[in-house]
C-alpha cells in the first residue's frame, strides 16, 4: 500500500511559514500542525506571533496551544503528538501540512525513534529563506509591532514579583519573557518613569537582537537537516515578499512563494 504523505514547511521565524501552510491547506484540503515550540502553549499570542483566527481562514491547526505554559514540552513528546494528529489527519485523507520554525522537534519526529516516521509516511520540505539583513530589518520591525499590540501585558501575565521565575522552562523560555524581567520588577517597586523606560527600551533591543540570533541559528539548523532530506526539499525565496512595499507584497507572495511551493506539492502527491 502507498505510504501517506506529509508536507513540512521550514525556515526561520518571520519568513512566513505558517501563512505559506494555510495557503497550501487550502489549495490541497489540508491541515496544519503546529511544530514551532513556543506556540504549543496557551497564551502568548503575540509574542510567539500565533496566527489568529482570522489568519487561519477556517484551516485546522493541531498542537497551537493547548499545553500549560508552565508544562515542558519536549522534542520526545511532540514526536508524539504530531505524529498522532497526522495519523488522524491521514486517516480523514486530508493532507498534513507541518509548519514551524523549531528544527529540533522536527529532527525529532523526522529522524528520532529509529526513523520511523519516514518509514510511515512519504515526506517533502519546503525551505521558505529570506535574505538574513532583509529578514533582520523586518523583525525589528515587527517586534515593535509586537509592543504595540500588548507583549508587555501578556508577560505581565505570568510574571509575579514576589517568585524567582524559571525562565529555563515551559512557555517562559519565549523570547521576550525573561527580557522584560527588570523592566516588570521595576514597575512592580514603583520605580521612576525615567528608570522604567530605559529598562523598556533596553528590553526592546534586546528581544530584537536575539530574535536576529535566534534566525542564524535556525538557519544553521535547516541547513544541515535540509543536507540529509536531499531532493525531497524545495527552497523559495521569499525576500523580496519582504522588500515590496504592501500592495505589491501580496502579488510577489503568490508569484514567489505560493506559485512554486503549489507546483512542487503538485507534483510530490501525484508521484
Ligand atoms: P533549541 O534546541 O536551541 O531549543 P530548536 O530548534 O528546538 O532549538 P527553536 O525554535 O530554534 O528551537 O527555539 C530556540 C529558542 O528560541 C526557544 O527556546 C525560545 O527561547 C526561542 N523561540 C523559538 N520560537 C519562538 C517563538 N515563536 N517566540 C518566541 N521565542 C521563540
Amino acid at each position: 500500500m502507498a505510504k501517506a504523505k506529509v508536507v513540512f514547511v521550514m525556515g526561520a521565524t518571520g519568513t512566513g511559514k505558517s501563512r505559506l501552510a494555510i495557503d497550501l491547506a487550502l489549495r490541497f484540503g489540508g491541515e496544519v500542525v503546529n511544530s514551532d515550540k513556543m506556540q504549543i502553549y496557551d497564551g502568548l499570542h503575540v509574542i510567539t506571533n500565533k496566527v489568529t483566527d482570522e489568519e487561519r481562514q477556517g484551516v485546522p491547526h493541531h498542537l497551537l496551544g493547548g499545553f500549560p505554559p508552565d508544562a515542558d514540552f519536549t522534542a520526545g513528546d511532540f514526536r508524539d503528538e504530531a505524529t498522532r494528529a497526522v495519523e488522524s489527519i491521514t486517516l480523514r485523507c486530508r493532507l498534513p501540512v507541518i509548519a514551524g520554525g523549531s528544527n529540533s522537534f522536527i529532527e525529532e519526529l523526522v529522524e528520532g525513534a529509529d526513523r520511523q516516521f519516514l518509514r510511515r509516511f512519504e515526506c517533502c520540505f519546503l525551505w521558505v529563506d529570506v535574505h538574513p539583513p532583509v529578514l533582520h530589518r523586518f523583525l525589528g520591525e515587527r517586534v515593535d509591532r509586537m509592543v504595540a499590540s500588548g507583549l508587555v501585558d501578556e508577560v505581565r501575565a505570568l510574571f509575579d514579583p514576589d517568585v524567582v521565575a524559571d525562565y529555563s522552562r515551559g512557555a517562559r523560555r519565549a523570547i521576550g519573557v525573561l527580557e522584560m524581567d527588570r523592566f516588570l520588577r521595576a514597575e512592580a517597586e514603583n520605580a521612576e518613569e525615567s528608570v522604567k523606560a530605559a529598562l523598556m527600551e533596553a528590553a526592546i533591543d534586546e528581544i530584537k537582537a536575539k530574535t536576529c540570533e535566534l534566525t542564524c541559528c535556525q538557519l544553521q539548523k535547516i541547513n544541515r537537516l535540509c543536507g540529509s532530506f536531499g531532493r525531497r526539499v524545495r527552497k523559495v525565496d521569499a525576500t523580496d515578499v519582504l522588500v515590496k512595499g504592501r500592495a505589491a507584497a501580496d502579488a510577489a507572495w503568490e508569484e514567489l512563494v505560493v506559485g512554486p511551493s503549489v507546483d512542487f506539492v503538485a507534483d510530490f502527491l501525484q508521484r
